[in-house]
């Protein structure tokens, strides 16, 4: 085996792609600045993530999917988008779709610990813990990494998969542009009186965003998205007081409401890299777009991402050339950037829009919505995008 890479990160994205070239006559290092204990055993963090028919599938293909407990996946039958006061509801249902299911919510650590599992069972593969890259460079033979312990390791080709805050993404010299959105997302689960009837809800409201995602009838995640100079207040209040203002301003659509967690929050910053490769260096996952989560599309990228790159490096060795060629990273960069641009920057827009609180910003809210349901084609493309399921 002479083809080496090195993976900087055991996050999804990172152990989804070392599992993906596992399959190939490739040897694989991954390193990962967290604890074996904390990779092995990752603890839950309050995000629940939308997964799209294309994603189940990769992650059917990768082994990780049948490793989840069964009670660890929801599906999303319907789902609901309403804007500010008004009744209005722009309504999406899984027949239209011809699927049994819109999409699937699994939690994020469940995601974690099933590719974990996974990638163990796979000798090519060794996992570094506890060790973070402190310098990395590349030439045209290969590329060196240097850890925090003082171990240099070299490869064919290093891909980073360090988070949407990458530092080597930086180290690299690959911009990036930045958006820091000024919220915060407040995640949590609840039990409630009245069904959800196994429909997702994105209440685009006055002053906060409130998601409301199934995870069985009586059960929801709750996600908060709310201007950080008033998350600390949200985060302050006891349950009780929680579980009032909820229900309150979801107007007692779910009537009473028991948090049965503790509330985490991740401050929102998007960002997309200008190129997801340098000389012998990819980037993939949150390191090369990190999503608002408003459209569930982060990891969901992640997985089509890797996908990419792997397919690029496979056909590269079925005709024995470098497997870290300019040409197999290019054609990987243009295949991944043509779709995450538009859904980076539509998302964002999305944001913007539906945050907008003036006179005119809430008349086009309200008439985006009415669009959505009554331009068909439209309708059709927002429910290919959240199921991809052709
Ligand atoms: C509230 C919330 C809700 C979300 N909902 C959805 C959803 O519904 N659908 C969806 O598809 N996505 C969703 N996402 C996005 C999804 O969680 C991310 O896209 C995904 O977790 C990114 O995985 P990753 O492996 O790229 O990065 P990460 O999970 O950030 O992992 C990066 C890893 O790299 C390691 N690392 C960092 N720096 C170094 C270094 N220097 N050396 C070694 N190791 C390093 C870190 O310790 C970490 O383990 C959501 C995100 C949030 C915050």
């Amino acid at each position: 085996m002479n083809n080496k890479v090195i993976i900087i990160g055991a996050g999804p994205a990172g152990l989804s792609f070392a599992r993906s070239l596992s399959s190939l006559d490739i040897e694989i290092t991954v390193l990962e600045q967290q604890t074996l204990k904390q990779i092995s055993e990752p603890q839950w963090d309050g995000r629940e993530i939308a997964l799209t028919h294309l994603s189940v599938q990769l992650m059917k293909d990768n082994g990780s999917w049948n490793r989840l407990p069964e009670d660890g996946i929801s599906m999303i039958k319907q789902a609901k988008v309403l804007d500010g006061d008004s009744p209005y509801t722009l309504f999406f249902d899984h027949h239209e779709a011809n699927t049994e299911t819109l999409g699937y919510l699994v939690p994020n650590h469940l995601i974690r610990k099933s590719i974990y599992e996974e990638v163990i069972t796979h000798d090519k593969i060794n996992i570094v813990c506890g060790v973070s890259v402190v310098s990395l460079s590349t030439n045209d033979k290969g590329g060196t990494v240097t850890l925090s312990n003082g171990d240099e390791l070299s490869a064919d080709l290093i891909v980073s998969a360090d988070s949407r805050f990458s530092n080597t993404r930086r180290m690299m010299g690959i911009p990036a542009k930045h958006k820091d959105f000024g919220r915060t997302v407040i995640v949590s689960k609840a039990k409630h009186e009245i069904s959800n009837d196994q429909t997702a809800f994105e209440c685009f409201q006055y002053g906060r965003t409130m998601a409301i995602l199934p995870l069985s009838q009586n059960e929801s995640s709750i996600v908060i998205t709310i201007e950080s100079s008033k998350a600390s207040a949200i985060l302050a209040m006891d349950d009780d007081e929680f579980n009032l203002d909820c229900a309150k301003h979801l107007n007692n659509r779910f009537g009473k409401m028991e948090v049965i967690t503790k509330r985490i929050a991740y401050p929102l910053v998007g960002v997309h890299a200008d190129r997801f490769y340098a000389n012998r260096f990819a980037i993939i996952g949150d390191a090369a777009v990190g999503m608002h989560p408003v459209t569930a599309h982060g990891f969901n990228l992640g997985l089509r991402g890797q996908n990419y790159l792997f397919e690029e490096i496979k056909q590269a060795m079925e005709k024995n050339q470098d497997i870290a060629s300019q040409k197999v990273l290019r054609n990987y960069n243009k295949r991944h950037q043509v779709f995450t641009r538009p859904l980076y920057y539509g998302t964002n827009g999305l944001v913007q829009v539906f945050t907008n609180e003036t006179v005119p910003g809430k008349f086009v809210r309200k008439a985006l919505l009415r669009l959505g349901s009554n331009f068909l084609p439209l309708k059709r493309k927002i429910m290919d995008q959240l199921t991809e399921a052709s």
